[in-house]
């Protein structure tokens, strides 16, 4: 059976696409930060999965640190013997005008929103390419597409996932192993909850359909790029946004 591993998979989107990807048939991998509520609600996500009858792991990994990666992928590959599809979820913002922002802010963001691909691909992409096999989404956003005043550091993340997305879809196309990056819009999960309210309507505001997605609306796109039915689909960039380009 294949197997899927989620990071910061314990709430939000990352706990939604794991319950559709276990819905799918996929053996899960959870990943979440470790801290002691993290583990909890992970406890809660498996237990989900679980009852799609699929096999349930969690591993406690920081993302944006290369040695947790490492241990934890080794663990993955350990468990189940093989890593078929990866989805690198975990993200956090630390909003602020550029005048106003911190350094230390700037190079958290970075961390987790961009540095963990690095980590996540490279440790991931070497399993896959010797399966000669395997599908990678990383969570972008629009902001990484056309900026976002508020967001310098957020948006240079999701930039650089969008980046690295095409840069591993070249490297790794001739090795059967795919990759591509969902943009979503506005998701109503915790991360969007903590946005002011003036914040939350001026985003509104640039949305077509002019309401915020759930996050199955998300993790249904993320269960086609990692299905036989995107076999052909690599290197782009799925806006997910209820139409704020067109
Ligand atoms: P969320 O509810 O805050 O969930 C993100 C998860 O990632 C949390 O469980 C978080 O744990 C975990 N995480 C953070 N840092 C981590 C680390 N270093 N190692 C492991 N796990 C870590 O956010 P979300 O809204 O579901 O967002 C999921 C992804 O979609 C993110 O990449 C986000 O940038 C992207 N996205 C979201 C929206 C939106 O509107 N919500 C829009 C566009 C893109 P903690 O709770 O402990 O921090």
């Amino acid at each position: 059976m294949a197997t899927a591993l989620i990071t910061g998979a314990s709430q939000g989107i990352g706990a939604c696409i794991a319950k559709r990807l276990a819905k799918d048939g996929f053996n899960i991998a959870i990943n979440h930060f470790p801290s002691d509520s993290d583990k909890a609600n992970a406890e809660k996500v498996a237990e989900e999965c679980r009852s799609f009858g699929v096999e349930v792991e969690i591993f406690s990994a920081n993302v944006s640190i290369y040695s947790d990666c490492e241990l934890m992928v080794k663990s993955v590959k350990d468990r189940f013997g093989s890593i078929d599809a990866l989805v690198n979820n975990a993200g956090i913002t630390k909003d602020g005008l550029l005048a106003r922002m911190k350094e230390e802010d700037y190079d958290r963001v970075i961390a987790v929103n961009q540095k963990s691909v690095f980590n996540m691909m490279k440790l991931v992409g070497s399993i896959m390419m010797k399966q000669r096999s395997g599908a990678v989404v990383s969570m972008a956003s629009v902001v990484g597409m056309y900026g976002n005043a508020g967001q310098f550091n957020y948006s240079a993340s999701k930039g650089a996932v969008i980046s690295m997305t095409k840069t591993f879809a070249k490297e790794f196309a001739s090795r059967g192993v795919r990759a591509n990056a969902v943009a979503p819009g506005f998701v109503r999960t915790p991360m969007t909850d903590a946005l002011t309210e003036e914040q939350q309507k001026a985003m509104l505001n640039l949305i077509a359909m002019k309401r915020y997605a759930e996050p199955d609306e998300i993790a249904s796109v993320v269960s086609f790029l990692v299905s036989k039915d995107a076999s052909y689909v690599t290197g782009q960039v799925i806006e997910v946004s209820g139409g704020i380009s067109m």
